[in-house]
């Protein structure tokens, strides 16, 4: 299956598609946490990447889209994926229709996650990434006392770009940017939503029941 996830930030992408992707065997494929990487990593992509990640604003589509077609191109892609973080604004979709049509490939599902955004406020105002596995956690619906991850012990870490100027403003560029994506999907019949509220795991069950 080819999936692509959307929804404002915060809304749990991240935390859902570690469970749906590895639930359908298929890579997950994230371009906040590649870009992370990269900027960590001290690339030029990284260099590239950085001082728009910084203030909240998407990283230059053609920056990002040589990014995506690469990481599409890799085997283990080829079956299927599941897509994190983009497309984000309707040229990245019109893109990527392009490339897998090349490849004789479509999107088969747009799986939106459907949150009000006093709830996204508090979910970015308390996440946590785990620096060694990546696993995201969050201080108070977690209960985390400690800035150590529970699965792996590494050490916890709060996003630069969760700070709250920067999540406003990011949550502006999901409205003016991202959101037109929902209509675009839904013209192509391709868009699912699901109520994102509640506990992971309910919503990781709603989230399965769409995508089987
Ligand atoms: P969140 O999951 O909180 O919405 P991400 O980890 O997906 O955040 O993205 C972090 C940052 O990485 C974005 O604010 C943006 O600067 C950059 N980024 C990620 N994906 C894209 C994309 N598809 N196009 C442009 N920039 C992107
Ligand atoms: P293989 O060795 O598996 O045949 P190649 O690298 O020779 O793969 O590529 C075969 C063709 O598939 C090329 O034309 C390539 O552009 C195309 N291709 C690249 N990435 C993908 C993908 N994710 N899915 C399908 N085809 C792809
Ligand atoms: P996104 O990738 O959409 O930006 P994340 O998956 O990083 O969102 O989740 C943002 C924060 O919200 C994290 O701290 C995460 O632990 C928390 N979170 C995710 N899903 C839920 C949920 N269903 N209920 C409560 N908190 C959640």
């Amino acid at each position: 299956m080819r999936i692509v996830l959307v929804g404002p930030p915060g809304a749990g992408k991240g935390t859902q598609a570690q469970f749906i992707a590895s639930h359908l065997s298929i890579p997950k494929i994230s371009t906040g946490d590649i870009f992370r990487a990269n900027v960590s990593g001290g690339t030029e992509l990284g260099r590239k990447a950085k001082q728009y990640m910084d203030r909240g604003d998407l990283v230059p589509d053609e920056v990002t889209i040589a990014m995506v077609r690469d990481r599409l191109a890799e085997k283990d892609a080829r079956e299927g994926f599941l897509l994190d973080g983009f497309p984000r604004n309707v040229p990245q979709a019109e893109t990527l229709k392009k490339i897998l049509a090349e490849w004789d490939q479509r999107l088969d599902l747009v799986l939106e996650l459907v949150v009000d955004e006093d709830e996204v406020v508090r979910r970015l105002s308390g996440r946590r990434t785990c620096g060694q596995c990546g696993k995201i956690w969050h201080v108070d619906f977690d209960d985390k006392q400690d800035d150590i991850c529970d699965d792996c012990g590494g050490a916890l870490f709060q996003r630069d770009d969760d700070k709250e100027e920067v999540v406003r403003h990011r949550l502006e560029v999901y409205q003016e940017q991202t959101a037109p994506l929902v209509s675009f999907y839904a013209d192509e019949e391709i868009l699912r939503g699901i109520d994102a509220t509640g506990p992971v795991e309910e919503v990781t069950e709603r989230a399965l029941a769409v995508v089987r």
